[in-house]
C-alpha cells in the first residue's frame, strides 16, 4: 500500500540517518565517517567540489551505492543486501538525475505511468490519473503525448520530477537537477523543486545553485574529499561559515 500506513505519525522524525559511514571504490576511500540525520519535511542542500562525494553520498541513501562499514536507515528501514528491503526503499525515494533518464521511446505520459503500473500495479487508468496531476503540478500537462526528444531540456527535467512524484515518495533525492540545462531552463526546475518544497516534501539536493540553498534549504551541507565539513542553516553557512574549507569554496562559486 502507499504511504496511508504512516499517517499515525506526529512529530517530525529521523527520516534518514547516516551513521558513520564508510564507502571505498576499490582502494579509493569515497566517503568517510558521514554521520546525517534527516527529519521528514527537512530540505538540505549538499554542495562542495567536484568529486567531493556528493553523488556516491546520495546514491547510497537508496542503494544505488552499497556502503561498506556503517548505518544507513531510511524510514525506519536499514539498508542491507536484503532485495525486499531495497525495493521498498526504492519505492518510497525518488531520484531526479542531472541526465534526466527519460525512456526516449515512451510518451511523457508513458514515462510517467509506467512504474507505477508495474512496480505498484496500478491499473492503467489511475495510473493516467495520477501521472496527469504531477504533470499539472510541474505545469506541463499539454506534453503528455509527446515524445522527450520532442521537448526542451527543462521540460525533460519536470517531467522527470513528475515521473519521480508518481511514485508517492516520501523522500526526494536530486542529484545536479541543473547542471545540464541551458541558462534560461534553469528557473523552470527550481520553481518547480520550490514549490515541492513548499509542499512538505523531504528533500535532499545537491546542486551550486546557492539561491535556491539560501530560500530554501533548511540546512547546508559542505562536503570535500569524502567528508561532511560542515553543516549549518543557510543563513550561518553563507554569512558565517567555520571552516577554512569551506570559505575557500564559497569563495570560489559567489
Ligand atoms: P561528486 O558528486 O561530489 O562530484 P562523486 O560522489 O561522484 O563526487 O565521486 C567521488 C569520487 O569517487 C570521485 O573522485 C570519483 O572519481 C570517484 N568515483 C565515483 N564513482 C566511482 C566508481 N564507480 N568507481 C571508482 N571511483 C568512483
Ligand atoms: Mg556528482
Amino acid at each position: 500500500m502507499s504511504t496511508q500506513t504512516h499517517a499515525a505519525e506526529h512529530a517530525p522524525k529521523d527520516i534518514i540517518l547516516m551513521e558513520d559511514v564508510n564507502k571505498w571504490y576499490g582502494d579509493f576511500h569515497v566517503l568517510k565517517d558521514i554521520n546525517l540525520k534527516v527529519r521528514q519535511g527537512e530540505r538540505i542542500v549538499l554542495c562542495g567540489p567536484s568529486g567531493s562525494g556528493k553523488s556516491t553520498t546520495i546514491r547510497c541513501i537508496n542503494r544505488l551505492e552499497e556502503h561498506q562499514k556503517g548505518r544507513i536507515v531510511v524510514d525506519d528501514v536499514e539498508l542491507t543486501n536484503d532485495l525486499k528491503q531495497i525495493e521498498k526503499i526504492r519505492r518510497e525515494v525518488g531520484m531526479v538525475f542531472q541526465h534526466f533518464n527519460l525512456f526516449p521511446h515512451l510518451t511523457v505520459l508513458q514515462n510517467c505511468t509506467l512504474a507505477p503500473m508495474w512496480v505498484r500495479n496500478l491499473p492503467k487508468k489511475e495510473a493516467e490519473e495520477i501521472a496527469m496531476h504531477f504533470l499539472e503540478r510541474v505545469r506541463i500537462p499539454e506534453q503528455a503525448g509527446k515524445y522527450p526528444g520532442q521537448l526542451s531540456g527543462g521540460q525533460q527535467q519536470r517531467v522527470a520530477i513528475a515521473r519521480s512524484l508518481c511514485m508517492k515518495p516520501r523522500i526526494m533525492l536530486f542529484d545536479e537537477p541543473t547542471s545540464a540545462l541551458d541558462p534560461e531552463m534553469v528557473k523552470e526546475v527550481l520553481d518547480t523543486m520550490v514549490s515541492l518544497a513548499e509542499s512538505g516534501m523531504t528533500m535532499l539536493c545537491v546542486t551550486h545553485e546557492m539561491g535556491f540553498a539560501r530560500t530554501v534549504a533548511d540546512r547546508v551541507i559542505f562536503m570535500d574529499k569524502g567528508e561532511i565539513v560542515e553543516i549549518a542553516p543557510p543563513e550561518q553557512f553563507f554569512t558565517n561559515p567555520q571552516s577554512d574549507r569551506t570559505i575557500a569554496f564559497l569563495g570560489q562559486i559567489l
